[in-house]
């Protein structure tokens, strides 16, 4: 109970993780140590780090005999050179591990994250279950069924990227996860209770957010305004004025735009308008937060920023679905990919996995198609 598991984020080379974790060990037991003396701290912390490489002795040597930490380096079994295994396996210290896990450098880091989510899934195991959902459009002169008989089941903590090609049923999707549709066939079930039983503008507010490509926010009001209104629209028992603006500003701050809470939405870029409509989402403290092509209005330089924020929300294992075109950025942060096309799920799993061993022709010349742009 009183252990918190720490994940530390693989980078490339040039991300300087090996001097991050050379200095992460010591700034980190001096705030602790420090926190400790001032009676602010009784934690206990469980370090796990997957790696094939150098990073396992770095953090080992720096965690070693740090007091309230026990450090565990997981690397693959075969998957390191015999310096970085005997570096790795002759650490000395009283609070060290070293585990060979059996498979390669992902089966270690999903080790490492199933650790982290079954902390922190205790009671918010949530469910979203698509049974046979369809979706059709009825025109006047035709009907299309956007999604078709789709069964999918979304688990708590865990990040979707959804892919495929312009009108095969993605933002349709969306729409029926968040309650905004109501499935012309099929049920959708939250923790197993069906959702045409539950209030659809409680389902709305507090269970499921969506943020658009294009921000929707209100440009009579500042991004402090924007990011609080809902919440105080619908405010808790017990919650004041002051707390709810404080929450604003701490969310602003989460996204690195504290400087930002007066300014209006024509004195923001792009990225930073974004941001702010991720603020304002997270501020309702929704369970599952939806994404639908959120960089695709953003210039290329300000497509970091937002997905920046994204994976960070990922780090702390916020339930995510996220449709995006980011190859590179859904292969690195997101754990299950979906690929869907002609409003059917045509396949999904492991995003490395699906990318570079698409199973189904139709993913891959989709896959092939984006290389090529
Ligand atoms: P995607 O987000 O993958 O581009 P959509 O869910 O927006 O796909 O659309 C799926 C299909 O449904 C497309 O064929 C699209 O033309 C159709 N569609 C979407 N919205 C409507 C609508 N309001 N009325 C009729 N057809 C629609
Ligand atoms: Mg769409």
């Amino acid at each position: 109970g009183n252990t918190h598991v720490l994940e530390l984020w693989h980078g490339p080379t040039s991300a300087f993780k090996d001097m991050a974790l050379q200095c992460l060990p010591h700034f980190f037991s001096a705030s602790a140590s420090q926190l400790r003396e001032q009676g602010k701290l009784e934690n206990t912390f469980l370090i796990l780090v997957a790696t094939s490489g150098d990073t396992g002795k770095a953090a080992l040597e720096g965690f070693r005999d740090k007091e309230g930490v026990q450090i565990a380096v997981m690397y693959p079994d075969g998957g390191v050179s015999d310096i970085q295994y005997k570096q790795m396996a002759t650490q000395a210290g009283s609070n060290v591990m070293v585990w060979a896990v059996k498979g390669n450098f992902d089966d270690c880091q999903t080790g490492a994250k199933n650790v982290f989510g079954d902390e922190f899934g205790e009671g918010m195991n949530m469910t979203i279950e698509l049974r046979d959902v369809s979706y059709t459009y009825a025109g006047k002169y035709q009907r299309v069924t956007a999604v078709d008989t789709v069964s999918y089941t979304f688990q708590s903590g865990t990040m979707y990227s959804i892919m495929g090609a312009s009108g095969s049923g993605k933002s349709t999707l969306l729409s029926l996860l968040a309650g905004l549709k109501l499935p012309t066939e099929g049920e959708i079930a939250f923790d197993e209770q069906p959702t045409r039983f539950m209030d659809r503008s409680a389902l709305r507010r507090d269970t499921v957010s969506v943020i658009y490509q294009d921000f929707n926010l209100f440009p009579q009001y500042t991004a402090l305004e924007n990011v609080t209104l809902a919440r105080r629209l619908a405010r808790r028992d017990g919650e004041t004025e002051q707390d709810i603006r404080a929450r604003g500003l701490d969310l602003l701050d989460q996204i690195g735009l504290s400087d930002r809470a007066g300014h209006y939405p024509h004195q923001l870029s792009g990225g930073q308008k974004q941001r702010v409509a991720i603020a304002r989402a997270l501020c309702m403290e929704p369970d599952v937060l939806c994404f639908d092509e959120p960089t695709s209005a953003l210039d290329p330089e300000l497509t970091g920023e937002v997905l920046r924020v994204i994976r960070q929300l990922a780090g702390r294992r916020t339930t995510m679905i996220v449709v995006t075109h980011e190859m590179a950025f859904a292969r690195d942060v997101a754990d299950r990919l979906i690929f869907m096309d002609g409003g059917v799920i045509v396949e999904q799993g492991d995003p490395r996995q699906v990318m570079d061993h698409p199973r189904m022709e139709r993913t891959r010349q989709f896959l092939s198609r984006c290389a090529n742009t």
